[in-house]
Parts: structure tokens; sequence; C-alpha cells
């Protein structure tokens, strides 16, 4: 099959105007680099993106799921086959202390509305910048706050296409991990139960960790925020620190010298400077700590 073929079968199933060939997905990652997408699709309903997956499956099409590209590297050569996105997907319905929320929706906006009814349980996710499905896969959490304190179901796609709705203990959330990403599931849509809080509280929260995290991190360089996850026992960013990486890099890309867990991305850096910027972090973390860091950030894509 060729991507013609790909794309004249989804114009089919989606408006044309939604299919972009040949799409740089830079604008669509939070690192602001890699390659483009063979094929890059946007369904307006849930329907259409039943129908997508579908045919992806039904004709052996790779497909990958991308949400809001903040905690993922795409390597330079891009991605082969269709990239499918839900960033039109975004309807957040409040009704009382349940929060339904489409999976392209951001989490930073389902916290934003929650937080203007005066609904707590929601403060943490104020400055992560990823989407609901994001969230959902990766089990996103800050400030000891996580996805798994307030969710009460999720309704994703299988890999074939099928509409199933996963309890809370069926998602298998943990430390940024999911049954989503272990099963290729797509998230359509999640289902939140907050409380009743006090406005005042719920504000001031707001403002602290929105301060906290100003004051912390490198917002203002492109990154796919803390590249490695948490080892047991250690903190990433401390065994870099400690590592003296801050400040190094290769190429266009630097372990950030205001969060050591971050690799910015300062002057235009490839997909290769950043990976080896990563693999070279590891490198000297396991030689001075013996510690194996393990990728938070999925990297996707070919060389
Ligand atoms: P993407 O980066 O697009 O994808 C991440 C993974 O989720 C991929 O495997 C992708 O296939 C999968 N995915 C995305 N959408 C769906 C879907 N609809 N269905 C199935 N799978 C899907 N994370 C935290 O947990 N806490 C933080 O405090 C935090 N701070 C950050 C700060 C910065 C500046 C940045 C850049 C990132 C930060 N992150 C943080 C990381 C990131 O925001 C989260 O992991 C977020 O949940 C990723 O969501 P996304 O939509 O951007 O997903």
């Amino acid at each position: 099959m060729t991507i013609e073929k790909w794309v004249s079968d989804l114009a089919q199933m989606v408006n044309p105007q939604n299919i972009k060939c040949n799409e740089s997905l830079k604008q669509y990652t939070m690192t602001k680099l890699g390659g483009n997408a063979d094929v890059f699709v946007m369904p307006e309903t849930e329907e259409e993106a039943a129908n997508i997956v579908k045919y992806a499956y039904e004709n052996n099409v790779p497909l990958l799921m991308l949400g809001n590209g903040s905690n993922m590297v795409v390597r330079d050569g891009g991605v082969r086959g269709i990239v499918i996105h839900f960033a039109k997907l975004d309807r957040i319905d409040i009704d009382g202390e349940m929060v339904i929320a489409q999976s392209g929706a951001l989490i930073k906006e389902v916290s934003k509305l929650a937080a203007a009814q005066a609904l707590t349980g929601f403060e943490f996710a104020c400055g992560i910048p990823g989407s609901i499905g994001g969230a959902m896969a990766m089990n996103a959490g800050a400030y000891g706050g996580e996805i798994k304190d307030v969710i009460v179901d999720c309704t994703v796609l299988t890999p074939t296409g099928e509409r199933i709705v996963l309890s809370k203990d069926e998602l298998e959330l943990a430390y940024r991990k999911s049954v989503i990403t272990k099963k290729g599931y797509y998230v359509l849509n999640a289902k939140f139960h907050l409380a009743k809080g006090d406005q005042e509280e719920i504000d001031a929260k707001i403002a602290d960790l929105t301060f906290q995290r100003e004051s912390k991190q490198p917002l203002e360089y492109p990154s796919a925020g803390s590249v490695f996850k948490r080892p047991p026992g250690y903190f990433a960013g401390k065994l870099i620190q400690d590592s003296q990486l801050q400040g190094k890099g290769v190429g266009g890309a630097e372990v950030s010298t205001k969060h050591a867990g971050f690799i910015i991305n300062k002057n235009n850096a490839t997909a290769t400077d950043y990976i080896e910027t990563i693999h070279m972090v590891q490198r000297v973390v396991k030689e001075k700590f013996n510690v194996d860091l393990e990728l938070e950030v999925k990297i996707v894509g070919e060389d």
C-alpha cells in the first residue's frame, strides 16, 4: 500500500482538510525537533478516531498516537505510517463533582476549569503541559498528586478499534505508566471525581505550584520535561547535578543549568543531538553512581 492510498482511504473517513502529508512534527512536540510524519490525521469525532484505528489495524499500517507532544522525542528521520492526533477531541464537561474530558483536552485546562468551579483534586495538574490522553497514558503527576488519585474510568479504543471502558483498577496506573501504553490503547476520554473545596485554598495552591514550577524549571526553552524517571532511592536531577553535567550537551542540546533533570533544545538541536545528550547523561551517571537512568520520555521514529 502506498502513502497516496492511505490518504485517499482516510479521506473517506475524515474531512480531507484534517489529513496532512509529510507533516513536520516539530510544531507538535515541545522539544521542537525531529522529522516528519508520512501522514498526519486529526479526527473530529470519537467515531472517526475508531474508524482510523480499525483501518490501520486491518491494513497493517503503523499508527502512532501523538498527544500534546510534551513527553515525546521524534527522531530526525520522522515517523513512517500514520500519526494520529486528537487535538480536535477536546470537550470538557463538568457535572457536580464529576469531570469528563476528551483525550485532546489539555490537562492544564481541566485543572483551570475545575478550579473555577471550586473543585479540588486537580490542582497538581495546573502546570503539566500534556493532553488528557497523554496524562492517562503516563499517569501524570506532580507535587504529591497524580491522575490515579482522581480517575474514575477511562474510555479507550483497543488496537483493533473496539471501544471499551477501563475502571481505575483496570488502568494499572503506576509511576509514569499504565495499561494504556502497555497494551497500545488509544484514550478517547476520561472521567474524574473531584471534591467541593474552598476557592481561596484552591487558588492559593495553584499560585504556589505555578511559582515553584516557574522558579525551578527552564520553561523558556523547548524541552520534554523530566527526561528520566526517578530511580528507586534517588532523584535523577540530583545524580545528574552531582555528575557536573549541567550546561553540558551535544550540538544544540544541553542539560539545563536550572533543572538538571531537563534536557533543553538550546540552539536548534537535532533529535540526534538530544538523544546523544541523553545517552551521555546515562553513561556518566552509571559510571559515577552505578545507577541506571530509565527514560520517562518516549523516543519514536527513525534516525
Ligand atoms: P505525548 O508526549 O504526546 O505522549 C506521551 C505518551 O503518551 C506517548 O506514548 C503517547 O503515545 C501516549 N499518548 C498520548 N496521547 C494518548 C492517547 N490519547 N491515547 C493513548 N496514548 C496516548 N509530566 C508529569 O507527569 N508531571 C510533571 O510535572 C510534568 N512537567 C512537565 C513540564 C514540562 C515543561 C514538560 C515539557 C513536560 C512535563 N511533563 C510532566 C511531561 C508530560 O507533560 C506528561 O508526561 C504528559 O502527561 C504527556 O502528555 P502529552 O499529551 O504531551 O503526551
